[in-house]
Order: structure tokens, then sequence, then C-alpha cells
């Protein structure tokens, strides 16, 4: 403990002295076993990746899937990505594990390309980080899983959020323009809950906004929540956007965004985030059920 103690110390100073209790000291002796577990992960072979569906609700098709990071800690024990993945990012370590992301997430799409479990009109989405984007492998990762994997245009797809736009606006802008031009796809995340300004969002070249699953949510609260989900759906139509709503669990979600025709869902009303085998068997089921 002696030396978590003097860790916090050379941390903040020696003023803060005083202001470490007991408390402080368990979370940075938390953050510290995160740190050194998260620096071994990756060779342990800790990380898996679960897939969530994206639906069509009109056609009654899935359109793809997200890849969700998944960090197994014990045999039923996992961790949260909202847990560790801030930490990965803040140790530098997001590159290497966004990197076997992106490998795995290519190869799994090819093998159910392979197996006749999905087809080239199918996508693959991933989520990357500002750190990801401002890290200069990233277009030559990705450009290397495409080649080696053989994925057609257009099946990969990358979600950023509006934290992108803080700083560095015309490199940012730049590179996306240039992951686009591979036929990449790329989608805003978590829309409405950043700062964005509209006139930004003009200038990104971006295939798709996703709205926050907080607005999704909030819809039954009544007539604002309701007008701000209406205005994200009119806003992508007007800006030649795809648009889908994430979070998604009611009929009733459902039912009103399907009034706006808001393009695709997401959410547990139709899937949880599955590992590769039950994803396989949910997309098998799926056909099954809407077939006639
Ligand atoms: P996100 O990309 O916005 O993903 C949506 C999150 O909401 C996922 O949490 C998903 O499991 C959850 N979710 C989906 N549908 C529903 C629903 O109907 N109800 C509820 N309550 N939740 C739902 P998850 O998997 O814990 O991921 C959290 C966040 O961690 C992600 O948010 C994303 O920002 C980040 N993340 C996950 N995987 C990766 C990754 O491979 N790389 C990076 N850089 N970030 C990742
Ligand atoms: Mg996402
Ligand atoms: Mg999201
Ligand atoms: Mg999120």
């Amino acid at each position: 403990c002696a030396d978590i103690a003097m860790y916090k110390v050379k941390e903040n100073g020696r003023n803060n002295f005083r202001f470490f209790t007991e408390t402080m000291q368990q979370e940075v002796h938390y953050s510290l076993q995160l740190e050194n577990r998260l620096r071994v992960a990756l060779q342990l072979n800790q990380f898996l990746l679960y897939y969530q569906p994206k639906i069509d609700p009109y056609q009654q098709k899935v359109i793809g899937f997200e890849a969700l990071l998944r960090w197994r800690v014990g045999s039923d024990e996992f961790i949260s990505p909202s847990d560790f993945i801030p930490k990965a990012e803040e140790m530098g370590l997001i590159i290497s594990i966004g990197r076997w992301v992106i490998e795995q997430s290519c190869r799994q799409f090819r093998a159910w390309l392979d197996a006749g479990i999905v087809d080239e009109s199918m996508s693959m989405a991933i989520n990357i980080s500002i750190k990801q984007l401002q890290h200069q492998s990233l277009k030559s990762t990705i450009k290397e899983c495409i080649e080696t994997y053989q994925l057609p245009i257009g099946c990969l797809e990358i979600e950023v959020t509006e934290s992108i736009m803080i700083d560095n606006v015309e490199h940012i802008i730049k590179l996306l323009a240039e992951l686009q031009e591979m036929g990449i796809k790329i989608s805003i995340d978590d829309f409405g809950t950043g700062y964005s300004s509209l006139n930004y969002l003009r200038r990104l070249p971006i295939d798709a906004l996703k709205i926050d699953m907080s607005f999704v949510r909030a819809l039954h609260e009544g007539e604002q929540s309701q007008a701000i989900v209406k205005a994200i759906v009119s806003l992508s139509e007007i800006l030649g956007l795809t648009v889908i709503a994430e979070g998604v669990e009611t009929e009733e979600q459902l039912e009103f965004l399907k009034g706006l025709e808001c393009d695709f869902i997401q959410g547990y009303y139709y899937s949880k985030p599955l590992d590769e085998t039950k994803a396989e068997a949910y997309l098998v089921d799926f056909k099954k059920q809407y077939s006639n």
C-alpha cells in the first residue's frame, strides 16, 4: 500500500497528500490493477468480439452487425468496454487493441461471407476511438485488413463519435474522406450527445447518423423528446444520410421510429450483442422467421 500512496503523491504533487483518503487509495489500487491487467490482456487472449445485429424493419432484414469488444477476465466474468476503453486510450494501448478489433472483425466477416451466412450487401461496423483516428497507422491497418480478407466495397463501416471534431478538424476530415474513398462507410455514433456544430456536420464526409439511445429511451416521456428524434431523422434526410436508432428496446419505440421512416434499428428489441455462434444462429432464425 505504501507504494500506491507514493504513486498518488507523485502524480498530484505534495500538496494533495492530505486529500489522499482511503477511498481514493482504493481507486488508485483498482486503477493500477486494471492497468497491469490490461497491459497483458491481448497476449493472454482475453479479448473477444460480440456482434449486435442492425435491422431494416421494413424489409425485415439483417443489414449487418456492429462488433463490440469484450474483455473476459474470468470464465464468466467480463469487464465492460465503458470501463476499460478510456483506460486503454489513456495508456495508448487502444492502438494495439483497436488493431486487433479491426483484424478480428474483418476475419469474421470474411468467414461468414465464405460460409454464405452473410452476403455482400451486409456490413460489419467497428467502433473507432479518437485516439485511433489520430494515430498515423489507422489507414494502413484498415487497408491491410481489407486486402488480406478481400472485403467487398461497402462491407466495412466505422463508427466514430462527435468528439472527433474537438481539434485538428481539417486533418480528421481529410482522413475520413480517404477512408470513404477506400469504400468504407462512416457513421457518427451517439449522435446528439456531443456538441458538433451543424456546419461541421455538413462538411464531414459521412454516411450515417446513429441516434443516441438516450433519446430513444426518453421517447415515452412526451413531445419534446419525440421532437428531438424527429429532428435528427429529418436532418439525416436533408443531408442525404442514412439514419439508425440505437438502444431500441420496446415495440412502442420501434413503431414510433418506423412512423418517422427511420432507416434502420438496433437494440435489445431485436437482439443483444451476441457471440460468434449465437450471431450465426440469429441470422438463420431471422431468415426463417421472415421468409414467408
Ligand atoms: P456504442 O458503440 O454506442 O455501443 C452501444 C452500446 O449499447 C453497447 O454497449 C451495446 O451493448 C449497448 N446496447 C445496444 N443495444 C442496447 C439496448 O437496447 N439497450 C441497452 N441498455 N444497451 C444497448 P457496450 O458493448 O458495453 O459498449 C459500450 C461502448 O464501448 C460502445 O458504445 C463503444 O463506444 C465502446 N466500444 C465497444 N467496443 C469497442 C471497440 O472495439 N473499440 C472502441 N474504440 N470502442 C468500443
Ligand atoms: Mg457504436
Ligand atoms: Mg452508440
Ligand atoms: Mg457510446
